[in-house]
Protein backbone atom coordinates (compact mmCIF):
# COMPACT_ATOMS: atom_id res chain seq x y z
CA UNK A 1 0.00 0.00 0.00
CA UNK A 2 1.49 3.04 -0.69
CA UNK A 3 0.92 6.67 0.35
CA UNK A 4 2.34 9.95 -1.53
CA UNK A 5 3.92 12.08 0.50
CA UNK A 6 2.41 15.06 -1.32
CA UNK A 7 -1.47 13.57 -0.49
CA UNK A 8 -0.19 12.42 3.24
CA UNK A 9 0.92 16.09 4.26
CA UNK A 10 -1.91 17.70 2.30
CA UNK A 11 -3.90 16.27 4.56
CA UNK A 12 -2.11 16.72 8.25
CA UNK A 13 -0.34 20.02 7.07
CA UNK A 14 2.65 18.72 9.11
CA UNK A 15 5.72 19.24 6.51
CA UNK A 16 6.35 22.61 7.22
CA UNK A 17 6.21 21.91 11.06
CA UNK A 18 8.93 19.30 11.03
CA UNK A 19 10.75 20.43 7.72
CA UNK A 20 11.70 24.23 8.78
CA UNK A 21 12.06 24.52 12.57
CA UNK A 22 13.16 21.29 14.01
CA UNK A 23 16.10 19.84 11.50
CA UNK A 24 17.19 17.66 15.18
CA UNK A 25 19.58 14.63 15.36
CA UNK A 26 17.34 12.87 18.20
CA UNK A 27 19.73 9.53 19.36
CA UNK A 28 17.90 6.53 21.12
CA UNK A 29 17.90 7.32 25.04
CA UNK A 30 18.23 4.27 26.14
CA UNK A 31 21.64 2.59 27.03
CA UNK A 32 23.20 0.12 24.41
CA UNK A 33 22.89 -3.52 25.58
CA UNK A 34 26.70 -5.15 25.82
CA UNK A 35 28.19 -6.41 22.54
CA UNK A 36 28.29 -10.07 22.73
CA UNK A 37 32.08 -11.14 22.81
CA UNK A 38 31.41 -13.53 19.89
CA UNK A 39 30.03 -11.72 16.89
CA UNK A 40 27.96 -13.36 13.78
CA UNK A 41 30.14 -13.40 10.21
CA UNK A 42 26.80 -13.21 8.73
CA UNK A 43 23.72 -12.26 9.15
CA UNK A 44 20.60 -13.43 7.95
CA UNK A 45 17.22 -11.23 8.01
CA UNK A 46 14.50 -13.06 7.00
CA UNK A 47 10.54 -11.12 6.74
CA UNK A 48 7.28 -13.05 6.52
CA UNK A 49 5.44 -9.64 5.07
CA UNK A 50 2.15 -9.02 6.44
CA UNK A 51 1.67 -11.71 9.13
CA UNK A 52 0.32 -11.09 12.62
CA UNK A 53 0.57 -13.70 14.98
CA UNK A 54 -2.96 -15.04 14.30
CA UNK A 55 -1.33 -15.67 10.46
CA UNK A 56 1.12 -17.43 12.17
CA UNK A 57 -0.96 -19.53 14.38
CA UNK A 58 -3.13 -20.62 11.15
CA UNK A 59 0.39 -20.91 9.33
CA UNK A 60 1.36 -23.52 11.92
CA UNK A 61 -2.00 -25.16 11.87
CA UNK A 62 -2.10 -25.65 8.25
CA UNK A 63 1.48 -27.01 8.63
CA UNK A 64 0.14 -29.52 10.51
CA UNK A 65 -2.42 -30.91 8.80
CA UNK A 66 -0.44 -30.31 5.42
CA UNK A 67 3.12 -31.70 7.05
CA UNK A 68 2.05 -33.44 9.69
CA UNK A 69 4.68 -31.29 11.41
CA UNK A 70 4.39 -27.80 12.42
CA UNK A 71 6.30 -24.78 11.64
CA UNK A 72 10.34 -24.38 12.17
CA UNK A 73 9.85 -21.19 13.09
CA UNK A 74 6.85 -22.56 15.81
CA UNK A 75 9.98 -25.43 16.87
CA UNK A 76 12.40 -22.02 17.16
CA UNK A 77 10.10 -20.61 20.10
CA UNK A 78 10.82 -23.79 22.12
CA UNK A 79 14.40 -23.24 21.49
CA UNK A 80 16.69 -21.88 25.19
CA UNK A 81 19.06 -20.41 22.65
CA UNK A 82 16.45 -18.42 21.08
CA UNK A 83 15.31 -14.76 21.65
CA UNK A 84 11.19 -13.94 21.12
CA UNK A 85 10.87 -10.26 21.37
CA UNK A 86 8.41 -8.45 20.40
CA UNK A 87 9.04 -5.27 17.89
CA UNK A 88 7.04 -1.73 17.26
CA UNK A 89 6.71 -1.13 13.90
CA UNK A 90 5.06 1.96 13.86
CA UNK A 91 5.79 4.42 10.99
CA UNK A 92 6.55 8.23 11.50
CA UNK A 93 3.32 9.12 10.33
CA UNK A 94 1.14 6.35 11.36
CA UNK A 95 0.34 3.50 13.96
CA UNK A 96 -0.01 1.30 11.05
CA UNK A 97 2.71 1.24 9.24
CA UNK A 98 3.32 -0.18 5.31
CA UNK A 99 6.63 -1.67 4.63
CA UNK A 100 8.86 0.66 2.78
CA UNK A 101 8.46 2.62 6.48
CA UNK A 102 9.18 -0.48 8.22
CA UNK A 103 12.20 -1.64 6.18
CA UNK A 104 13.43 1.67 6.08
CA UNK A 105 13.67 1.49 10.02
CA UNK A 106 15.42 -1.74 10.04
CA UNK A 107 17.50 -0.36 6.96
CA UNK A 108 18.12 3.02 8.64
CA UNK A 109 17.30 3.18 11.94
CA UNK A 110 14.94 6.20 11.33
CA UNK A 111 11.33 6.09 10.97
CA UNK A 112 10.25 7.96 7.63
CA UNK A 113 6.59 8.21 6.65
CA UNK A 114 4.66 5.79 4.74
CA UNK A 115 5.36 5.04 1.34
CA UNK A 116 8.86 6.65 1.17
CA UNK A 117 12.60 4.35 1.39
CA UNK A 118 15.48 5.89 3.61
CA UNK A 119 14.62 9.32 3.15
CA UNK A 120 12.96 12.29 6.25
CA UNK A 121 10.09 13.86 5.15
CA UNK A 122 12.14 17.14 4.77
CA UNK A 123 13.97 15.42 1.96
CA UNK A 124 17.64 14.51 4.10
CA UNK A 125 18.54 11.03 2.95
CA UNK A 126 19.30 7.99 5.10
CA UNK A 127 21.83 5.74 4.94
CA UNK A 128 20.95 2.05 4.99
CA UNK A 129 22.87 -0.98 5.93
CA UNK A 130 23.61 -1.76 2.22
CA UNK A 131 26.35 0.66 1.48
CA UNK A 132 27.02 0.95 4.94
CA UNK A 133 28.27 -2.74 5.11
CA UNK A 134 29.57 -2.44 1.83
CA UNK A 135 32.20 -0.12 3.11
CA UNK A 136 32.59 -2.14 6.19
CA UNK A 137 34.10 -4.97 3.70
CA UNK A 138 30.65 -7.63 3.79
CA UNK A 139 29.05 -8.79 0.63
CA UNK A 140 25.25 -8.51 0.20
CA UNK A 141 22.13 -9.94 -1.21
CA UNK A 142 18.45 -9.34 -1.58
CA UNK A 143 15.80 -12.19 -2.57
CA UNK A 144 12.15 -11.87 -1.90
CA UNK A 145 9.10 -13.58 -4.38
CA UNK A 146 7.89 -10.16 -4.49
CA UNK A 147 9.74 -7.99 -7.76
CA UNK A 148 13.13 -7.12 -6.13
CA UNK A 149 12.55 -3.44 -6.21
CA UNK A 150 9.62 -3.73 -3.90
CA UNK A 151 9.43 -2.02 -0.39
CA UNK A 152 10.89 -4.75 1.81
CA UNK A 153 14.32 -5.85 0.09
CA UNK A 154 14.56 -1.56 -1.14
CA UNK A 155 14.47 -0.19 2.23
CA UNK A 156 17.72 -2.24 2.81
CA UNK A 157 19.38 -0.87 -0.17
CA UNK A 158 17.68 2.21 -1.54
CA UNK A 159 16.91 5.80 -0.78
CA UNK A 160 13.71 7.57 -2.38
CA UNK A 161 11.37 9.64 -1.73
CA UNK A 162 8.18 7.33 -3.34
CA UNK A 163 8.61 3.60 -3.27
CA UNK A 164 6.52 3.09 -6.20
CA UNK A 165 10.02 4.54 -8.30
CA UNK A 166 11.01 1.15 -9.14
CA UNK A 167 13.00 1.79 -11.88
CA UNK A 168 15.24 4.41 -9.84
CA UNK A 169 15.39 1.79 -6.98
CA UNK A 170 16.63 -1.28 -9.78
CA UNK A 171 19.59 1.75 -11.11
CA UNK A 172 20.08 2.38 -7.63
CA UNK A 173 20.99 -1.54 -6.63
CA UNK A 174 23.63 -1.37 -9.48
CA UNK A 175 25.01 1.68 -8.32
CA UNK A 176 25.63 0.38 -5.12
CA UNK A 177 26.69 -3.08 -6.60
CA UNK A 178 24.25 -5.12 -4.52
CA UNK A 179 26.09 -8.88 -4.86
CA UNK A 180 23.01 -11.02 -5.03
CA UNK A 181 19.82 -9.88 -6.54
CA UNK A 182 17.05 -12.20 -7.10
CA UNK A 183 13.06 -12.27 -7.28
CA UNK A 184 10.28 -10.75 -9.72
CA UNK A 185 9.94 -7.74 -11.01
CA UNK A 186 12.04 -8.25 -14.42
CA UNK A 187 9.99 -5.24 -16.51
CA UNK A 188 11.81 -2.67 -14.38
CA UNK A 189 15.46 -3.53 -16.04
CA UNK A 190 14.04 -3.94 -19.65
CA UNK A 191 14.68 -1.41 -21.95
CA UNK A 192 11.39 -2.01 -23.64
CA UNK A 193 9.13 -1.30 -20.25
CA UNK A 194 11.65 0.98 -18.74
CA UNK A 195 10.49 4.65 -19.30
CA UNK A 196 14.29 5.93 -20.40
CA UNK A 197 14.50 2.68 -22.56
CA UNK A 198 17.78 2.45 -20.87
CA UNK A 199 18.74 -1.71 -20.86
CA UNK A 200 19.19 -2.16 -17.60
CA UNK A 201 19.83 -5.65 -17.69
CA UNK A 202 22.52 -5.12 -20.26
CA UNK A 203 24.54 -2.31 -17.52
CA UNK A 204 24.31 -5.13 -14.92
CA UNK A 205 26.18 -7.61 -17.13
CA UNK A 206 28.21 -4.83 -18.36
CA UNK A 207 29.15 -4.37 -14.75
CA UNK A 208 29.89 -8.57 -14.70
CA UNK A 209 26.30 -9.58 -13.16
CA UNK A 210 25.08 -12.94 -14.01
CA UNK A 211 21.80 -12.09 -15.27
CA UNK A 212 19.46 -15.49 -15.24
CA UNK A 213 15.91 -15.28 -16.01
CA UNK A 214 14.48 -18.93 -14.80
CA UNK A 215 15.59 -21.51 -12.02
CA UNK A 216 17.54 -23.50 -14.66
CA UNK A 217 19.96 -20.81 -15.12
CA UNK A 218 20.24 -19.63 -11.34
CA UNK A 219 21.17 -23.25 -10.85
CA UNK A 220 24.02 -23.02 -13.09
CA UNK A 221 24.70 -18.98 -12.26
CA UNK A 222 28.52 -19.16 -11.32
CA UNK A 223 29.12 -18.33 -7.44
CA UNK A 224 32.21 -15.92 -8.48
CA UNK A 225 30.36 -13.27 -10.27
CA UNK A 226 27.55 -11.25 -9.04
CA UNK A 227 24.01 -12.21 -9.61
CA UNK A 228 20.52 -10.52 -11.01
CA UNK A 229 17.82 -12.93 -11.05
CA UNK A 230 14.48 -11.92 -12.07
CA UNK A 231 11.86 -14.51 -12.80
CA UNK A 232 8.79 -13.10 -13.43
CA UNK A 233 8.10 -9.65 -15.18
CA UNK A 234 6.11 -8.80 -11.86
CA UNK A 235 5.94 -10.62 -8.49
CA UNK A 236 6.78 -14.36 -8.63
CA UNK A 237 3.78 -16.69 -8.65
CA UNK A 238 1.75 -17.63 -5.57
CA UNK A 239 2.98 -20.95 -3.92
CA UNK A 240 -0.49 -22.39 -3.97
CA UNK A 241 -0.72 -21.67 -8.24
CA UNK A 242 2.93 -22.99 -8.21
CA UNK A 243 1.98 -26.00 -6.85
CA UNK A 244 -0.58 -26.81 -9.25
CA UNK A 245 1.30 -26.07 -12.16
CA UNK A 246 3.83 -27.76 -13.32
CA UNK A 247 5.27 -25.25 -15.87
CA UNK A 248 5.46 -22.45 -13.32
CA UNK A 249 7.76 -25.16 -10.99
CA UNK A 250 10.60 -25.61 -13.80
CA UNK A 251 10.51 -21.69 -14.50
CA UNK A 252 10.21 -20.19 -11.26
CA UNK A 253 12.46 -20.78 -8.34
CA UNK A 254 10.76 -21.65 -4.81
CA UNK A 255 12.07 -18.68 -2.28
CA UNK A 256 13.39 -21.98 -0.50
CA UNK A 257 15.73 -22.70 -3.85
CA UNK A 258 16.70 -18.87 -4.39
CA UNK A 259 17.55 -18.80 -0.54
CA UNK A 260 20.20 -21.95 -0.77
CA UNK A 261 21.51 -20.38 -4.33
CA UNK A 262 21.77 -17.31 -1.82
CA UNK A 263 23.78 -18.57 0.91
CA UNK A 264 25.78 -21.26 -1.80
CA UNK A 265 27.40 -18.18 -3.02
CA UNK A 266 27.21 -15.37 0.06
CA UNK A 267 28.54 -18.43 2.38
CA UNK A 268 31.89 -18.36 0.46
CA UNK A 269 32.57 -15.01 1.79
CA UNK A 270 33.87 -14.14 5.59
CA UNK A 271 31.21 -11.35 5.86
CA UNK A 272 27.85 -11.37 4.23
CA UNK A 273 24.22 -9.49 5.00
CA UNK A 274 21.26 -11.13 3.28
CA UNK A 275 17.96 -10.37 3.54
CA UNK A 276 14.78 -12.77 2.62
CA UNK A 277 11.69 -12.09 1.90
CA UNK A 278 8.34 -13.88 1.78
CA UNK A 279 6.98 -11.02 0.78
CA UNK A 280 3.42 -12.48 -1.10
CA UNK A 281 2.09 -13.57 2.53
CA UNK A 282 1.27 -9.62 2.36
CA UNK A 283 -0.51 -9.71 -1.17
CA UNK A 284 -2.29 -13.01 -0.02
CA UNK A 285 -3.94 -11.22 2.82
CA UNK A 286 -4.51 -7.86 1.26
CA UNK A 287 -6.20 -10.09 -1.33
CA UNK A 288 -8.00 -11.85 1.71
CA UNK A 289 -6.98 -15.23 0.63
CA UNK A 290 -6.35 -17.42 3.78
CA UNK A 291 -5.58 -20.69 1.43
CA UNK A 292 -2.55 -18.93 -0.84
CA UNK A 293 -1.35 -16.53 2.71
CA UNK A 294 -0.65 -20.45 4.59
CA UNK A 295 0.87 -22.23 1.95
CA UNK A 296 3.14 -18.75 1.61
CA UNK A 297 4.31 -18.82 5.06
CA UNK A 298 5.05 -22.50 4.52
CA UNK A 299 6.79 -22.09 1.58
CA UNK A 300 8.64 -19.14 4.10
CA UNK A 301 9.18 -21.38 6.27
CA UNK A 302 11.14 -23.96 4.35
CA UNK A 303 13.57 -21.14 2.97
CA UNK A 304 14.02 -20.57 7.01
CA UNK A 305 15.28 -24.33 7.44
CA UNK A 306 17.33 -23.70 4.37
CA UNK A 307 18.74 -21.22 6.78
CA UNK A 308 18.90 -23.15 9.55
CA UNK A 309 21.18 -25.55 8.03
CA UNK A 310 23.33 -23.13 6.59
CA UNK A 311 23.94 -22.06 10.03
CA UNK A 312 24.38 -25.55 11.28
CA UNK A 313 27.81 -25.30 9.04
CA UNK A 314 28.22 -22.07 10.25
CA UNK A 315 27.62 -21.28 13.78
CA UNK A 316 28.73 -17.46 13.12
CA UNK A 317 25.61 -16.98 11.48
CA UNK A 318 23.06 -14.33 13.11
CA UNK A 319 19.54 -15.10 11.54
CA UNK A 320 16.41 -13.11 12.74
CA UNK A 321 12.83 -13.56 11.87
CA UNK A 322 10.34 -11.32 12.07
CA UNK A 323 7.43 -9.53 10.06
CA UNK A 324 6.63 -6.00 9.13
CA UNK A 325 3.12 -5.51 9.82
CA UNK A 326 -0.36 -7.73 9.66
CA UNK A 327 -2.59 -7.15 6.80
CA UNK A 328 -6.21 -7.72 6.81
CA UNK A 329 -6.15 -9.12 10.19
CA UNK A 330 -7.85 -12.71 9.48
CA UNK A 331 -8.67 -14.80 12.09
CA UNK A 332 -9.66 -18.79 12.59
CA UNK A 333 -13.12 -18.28 14.33
CA UNK A 334 -14.66 -20.35 16.85
CA UNK A 335 -17.99 -21.55 14.58
CA UNK A 336 -20.65 -24.00 16.14
CA UNK A 337 -21.27 -25.95 18.96
CA UNK A 338 -18.67 -26.23 21.04
CA UNK A 339 -16.68 -24.69 18.50
CA UNK A 340 -16.26 -27.93 17.29
CA UNK A 341 -16.93 -26.66 13.53
CA UNK A 342 -13.66 -24.36 13.46
CA UNK A 343 -10.96 -27.15 12.88
CA UNK A 344 -13.34 -29.55 9.85
CA UNK A 345 -13.99 -25.74 8.45
CA UNK A 346 -9.93 -24.66 8.54
CA UNK A 347 -9.58 -28.28 6.94
CA UNK A 348 -11.08 -26.82 3.68
CA UNK A 349 -7.87 -25.39 3.52
CA UNK A 350 -6.54 -28.42 1.77
CA UNK A 351 -8.99 -28.17 -0.98
CA UNK A 352 -8.02 -24.97 -1.96
CA UNK A 353 -6.14 -25.11 -6.05
CA UNK A 354 -5.99 -22.09 -6.76
CA UNK A 355 -5.37 -18.59 -5.39
CA UNK A 356 -8.07 -15.90 -5.94
CA UNK A 357 -5.39 -13.64 -8.04
CA UNK A 358 -5.29 -16.96 -10.36
CA UNK A 359 -8.96 -17.32 -10.74
CA UNK A 360 -10.71 -13.66 -10.00
CA UNK A 361 -10.57 -12.39 -12.87
CA UNK A 362 -12.66 -15.17 -14.42
CA UNK A 363 -15.66 -14.09 -12.20
CA UNK A 364 -17.43 -12.42 -15.14
CA UNK A 365 -18.37 -8.83 -15.09
CA UNK A 366 -22.01 -9.44 -15.51
CA UNK A 367 -22.26 -12.74 -13.45
CA UNK A 368 -24.10 -15.61 -14.37
CA UNK A 369 -24.98 -17.29 -10.87
CA UNK A 370 -23.95 -20.71 -12.42
CA UNK A 371 -20.64 -20.13 -13.75
CA UNK A 372 -19.38 -18.74 -10.52
CA UNK A 373 -20.78 -21.39 -8.42
CA UNK A 374 -18.69 -23.78 -10.45
CA UNK A 375 -15.73 -21.66 -10.33
CA UNK A 376 -15.33 -21.09 -6.98
CA UNK A 377 -15.92 -24.97 -6.44
CA UNK A 378 -13.12 -25.88 -8.86
CA UNK A 379 -10.66 -23.35 -7.42
CA UNK A 380 -12.25 -23.93 -3.49
CA UNK A 381 -13.67 -27.16 -3.42
CA UNK A 382 -16.22 -24.67 -2.08
CA UNK A 383 -20.05 -25.81 -2.99
CA UNK A 384 -21.46 -22.53 -2.66
CA UNK A 385 -25.00 -22.38 -1.08
CA UNK A 386 -27.85 -20.41 -2.96
CA UNK A 387 -28.49 -17.74 -0.35
CA UNK A 388 -25.18 -16.97 0.10
CA UNK A 389 -24.16 -16.86 -3.78
CA UNK A 390 -27.02 -14.53 -4.44
CA UNK A 391 -26.13 -12.00 -1.95
CA UNK A 392 -22.34 -12.16 -3.38
CA UNK A 393 -23.27 -11.93 -6.86
CA UNK A 394 -26.02 -8.75 -5.52
CA UNK A 395 -22.74 -6.83 -4.08
CA UNK A 396 -20.65 -7.54 -7.45
CA UNK A 397 -23.92 -6.01 -9.44
CA UNK A 398 -23.18 -2.90 -6.91
CA UNK A 399 -26.69 -3.85 -5.14
CA UNK A 400 -25.33 -3.29 -1.76
CA UNK A 401 -22.32 -2.27 0.25
CA UNK A 402 -20.78 -2.89 3.57
CA UNK A 403 -20.94 -0.89 6.48
CA UNK A 404 -16.87 -0.68 6.46
CA UNK A 405 -15.47 1.15 3.55
CA UNK A 406 -12.51 -1.01 4.18
CA UNK A 407 -14.45 -4.17 3.34
CA UNK A 408 -16.20 -2.59 0.07
CA UNK A 409 -14.31 -4.62 -2.27
CA UNK A 410 -14.59 -7.78 -4.75
CA UNK A 411 -11.48 -9.58 -2.91
CA UNK A 412 -12.52 -8.77 0.78
CA UNK A 413 -16.11 -9.89 -0.31
CA UNK A 414 -14.91 -13.22 -1.94
CA UNK A 415 -12.75 -13.78 1.48
CA UNK A 416 -15.82 -12.88 3.50
CA UNK A 417 -17.97 -15.25 1.65
CA UNK A 418 -15.24 -17.84 2.02
CA UNK A 419 -15.20 -17.44 5.79
CA UNK A 420 -18.50 -20.06 5.89
CA UNK A 421 -15.71 -22.23 4.04
CA UNK A 422 -12.90 -21.95 5.82
CA UNK A 423 -14.10 -20.36 9.14
CA UNK A 424 -11.38 -17.69 8.79
CA UNK A 425 -12.70 -13.76 8.64
CA UNK A 426 -11.22 -10.90 7.93
CA UNK A 427 -11.15 -6.94 9.09
CA UNK A 428 -10.26 -5.43 6.10
CA UNK A 429 -7.91 -5.88 2.68
CA UNK A 430 -5.31 -3.21 4.53
CA UNK A 431 -2.07 -3.37 6.53
CA UNK A 432 -3.09 -3.71 10.60
CA UNK A 433 -1.36 -2.31 13.65
CA UNK A 434 0.51 -5.22 15.32
CA UNK A 435 3.69 -5.55 17.41
CA UNK A 436 5.89 -7.88 14.73
CA UNK A 437 7.24 -11.01 16.55
CA UNK A 438 11.18 -11.77 16.63
CA UNK A 439 13.01 -14.53 16.99
CA UNK A 440 17.06 -14.11 16.94
CA UNK A 441 19.47 -17.58 16.75
CA UNK A 442 23.34 -17.16 16.75
CA UNK A 443 26.13 -15.07 18.08
CA UNK A 444 24.22 -11.36 18.62
CA UNK A 445 20.41 -12.72 19.37
CA UNK A 446 21.22 -11.52 23.16
CA UNK A 447 20.71 -7.97 21.93
CA UNK A 448 17.01 -8.78 20.82
CA UNK A 449 16.16 -9.43 24.36
CA UNK A 450 13.25 -7.42 25.78
CA UNK A 451 10.44 -5.05 24.24
CA UNK A 452 12.18 -3.43 21.12
CA UNK A 453 11.52 -0.36 18.03
CA UNK A 454 11.71 -1.22 14.59
CA UNK A 455 14.74 1.05 14.82
CA UNK A 456 16.76 -0.97 17.55
CA UNK A 457 17.36 -3.65 14.03
CA UNK A 458 19.44 -1.26 12.46
CA UNK A 459 21.49 -0.31 15.60
CA UNK A 460 21.95 -4.02 16.28
CA UNK A 461 23.48 -4.80 13.21
CA UNK A 462 26.02 -1.96 12.60
CA UNK A 463 26.67 -2.79 16.21
CA UNK A 464 27.37 -6.41 15.59
CA UNK A 465 29.47 -5.22 12.45
CA UNK A 466 31.39 -2.82 14.10
CA UNK A 467 30.12 -0.04 12.04
CA UNK A 468 29.71 3.16 14.07
CA UNK A 469 26.72 5.37 12.28
CA UNK A 470 23.35 6.88 12.88
CA UNK A 471 21.31 8.52 10.55
CA UNK A 472 19.22 11.54 11.53
CA UNK A 473 15.85 10.98 13.14
CA UNK A 474 12.73 12.94 13.30
CA UNK A 475 9.61 12.94 16.13
CA UNK A 476 6.74 11.01 15.51
CA UNK A 477 4.33 13.09 12.87
CA UNK A 478 0.97 12.32 13.81
CA UNK A 479 0.90 12.12 17.79
CA UNK A 480 2.41 13.64 21.11
CA UNK A 481 1.02 10.90 23.04
CA UNK A 482 2.26 10.88 26.51
CA UNK A 483 1.80 7.37 27.27
CA UNK A 484 4.26 7.18 24.54
CA UNK A 485 7.29 9.45 25.90
CA UNK A 486 9.08 6.31 27.70
CA UNK A 487 9.62 4.73 24.16
CA UNK A 488 9.45 7.74 21.66
CA UNK A 489 11.29 11.05 21.59
CA UNK A 490 9.16 13.21 22.36
CA UNK A 491 7.76 15.53 20.04
CA UNK A 492 8.77 19.45 19.81
CA UNK A 493 6.21 21.50 19.60
CA UNK A 494 5.03 22.87 16.23
ZN1 LIG B 1 1.10 -4.73 2.05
Amino acid sequence: MQTSRRRFFGRTGLLAGSAIGFPQIIRSAEPEAPLPERRPQHIIHLVADGMCWSTFTMGNAFSQLRRQRGLRWFELLHREEATVTAVDMRSLNSLVTDSAAASSSWGSGSRVVNGALNVLPDGRELRPLMPLFKEAGWKRGLVTTTEITHATPAGFAATISSRGDAEDIAQQYLDRSIEVLLGGGRKFFEATKRKDKVDLHRAFRDRGYTVCQDAAALADAPNDRPWLGTFAAGHLPFTLDRDHDAKLQRKVPSLADMTRRALDKLGRETHFLLQVEGGRVDHACHGCDIAAAVRELVAFDEAIEVCLEFQQRFPDTLLVLTTDHGTGGPALNGLGTAYGSSSPLFANLLRAKRSFEAFGDEIPKEPAAEAVRRLLADATGYEVPETELKRFLEFLEGRWKPLFSGMNGRAMQLGQLLANHYGVSWTSGAHTIDYAPLVALGPGAALFRGFQKNTDVFRHYTALAGIDYRNPELPLLAECAPAAADVEPPCLPA
